[in-house]
């Protein structure tokens, strides 16, 4: 049972087709799809049916592009902050010397390093939240936000270039619409010509979303939709800009990989892509389409997402263990905000017994559910690949572990 939190569990299906395909892709008898050119029409067909699995999956409008980029999320840091910077330059037709502001909602360590990001490549990086302030130094929830430090706009009269936020805080267990939580994040509290550009790397794929509320959804594919290597980015079209023509209003001379408009102009071919990680990715899409739907119980669940449900049947169980009452578990997370993806929680025993913890649940073939390097604890990544019956599996453990050392 493979608890990492990525790259992380795949379909077997999706796997063992990509393995036959190394060796001989059916298009192309003989050659195997690593082997063959990202420009030929196999190839080509690959990216326009993933590309379509995708708009079905999460309904995405006509009105949006979808690029294949690589470098990661990292990279999609920097991106997203230049690509809306100098959206926003032209737009304004702002001067070399005019600032421009971007507002980030804190919520936990990838959305931290994103605002740094954001700070190093030119825009003025404002936490409408700080979420370390908020736990009192650790990041542990999300309150309304009413409680919110979101600036009004007649304080300096520019409105922000955009509004970003990270959906899924994969490190951190904390999720905009956790489970069993109200807490989605507040568009309402936004004007609604600012794009709000969002991370969802760790949750991408594991409920629907309404993608006409962002400017810019960005996933790295190694959680729920691929191998590393590879960054779907969705992007509304009018947010598409020549980043050189930004110069002339005071942007940046960005190197060319970063464009979206070179991503988007191509087809995310500007140079040679990922073609295997695509590949694998398209596969995974085509078993989500595929797969039976489950009981769609949560409100807005809709026909076209069979894996709306899963996520929230599976972390609710581990989530009822930790909250049994014995105080032997405890969640580092608000219960507002708990992850669907990624439970975290401490042992009240301590390091040395969360250490046991791990050791104990490796010996049990439960693999990858020790907490990120930098906050420690314990971390239970369930992608989609997790079965529920992976997840009992772990519960049951959890279980014999508290009744043997409590
Ligand atoms: N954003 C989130 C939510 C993540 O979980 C991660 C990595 O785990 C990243 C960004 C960084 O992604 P990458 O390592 O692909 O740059």
């Amino acid at each position: 049972i493979n608890m990492n939190a990525g790259p992380s569990p795949l379909p077997d299906a999706a796997l063992l087709t990509a393995a036959a395909s190394l060796l001989s892709y059916p298009e192309t008898p003989g050659m195997g799809i690593a082997e063959i050119s990202h420009r030929s029409p196999a190839f080509d067909n690959v990216v326009v049916k993933a590309n379509d699995d995708l708009r079905k999956l999460l309904e995405i409008p006509s009105n949006y592009r979808i690029l294949w980029m690589q470098g990661g999320g990292l990279t999609q840091f920097a991106a997203t902050a230049l690509n809306l910077l100098a959206w926003y330059r032209i737009k304004n037709q702002l001067k070399p010397e005019d600032e421009v502001d971007a507002w980030y909602a804190v919520t936990g360590s990838w959305s931290k390093k994103a605002a740094e990001e954001g700070a190093r490549v030119g825009v003025n990086a404002k936490k409408v939240f700080d979420g370390k302030k908020y736990g009192g130094g650790k990041f542990k929830g999300i309150p309304p936000a009413s409680e919110w430090e979101i600036p009004q706009l007649e304080e300096n009269g520019r409105k922000p270039a955009f509004v970003y936020y990270c959906d899924n805080e994969t490190v951190d267990g904390i999720e905009f619409g956790g489970v069993g939580s109200e807490t989605a994040f507040p568009f309402d509290k936004f004007d609604p010509e600012v794009p709000v550009a969002a991370d969802m790397s760790s949750n991408f794929l594991s409920r629907p979303v309404d993608v006409s509320k962002y400017g810019i959804i960005y996933a790295g594919a190694q959680k729920n939709l691929g191998p590393a290597g590879v960054t779907l980015v969705i992007i509304r079209e009018d947010l598409i800009v020549d980043l050189d023509e930004a110069v002339k209003y005071g942007g940046a001379r960005v190197p060319s990989m970063l464009s979206y408009k070179n991503m988007a102009d191509t087809n995310s071919m500007y140079n040679t892509p990922p073609t295997f990680t695509i590949y694998v990715c398209s596969l995974v899409l085509r078993s989500l389409l595929a797969s039976p739907p489950l009981p769609l119980s949560s409100p807005d669940a809709r026909p076209l997402s069979p894996l709306s449900d899963f996520a929230d049947q599976k972390s609710s169980l581990i989530y009822a263990e930790l909250d049994d009452g014995s105080g032997f578990y405890v969640g580092t997370a608000d219960k507002a905000v708990r992850s669907r993806m990624n439970p975290t929680f401490r042992l009240k025993g301590g390091e040395e017994l969360e250490k046991k913890f791990v050791k104990a649940a490796s010996d049990k073939g439960i693999k990858g559910v020790n907490g990120h390097r930098s906050v420690g604890g314990i971390r239970t990544s369930i992608y989609n690949a997790v079965t529920l019956e992976q997840v009992k599996t772990l519960v049951a453990f959890m279980r014999e572990f508290r009744e043997q050392n409590q």
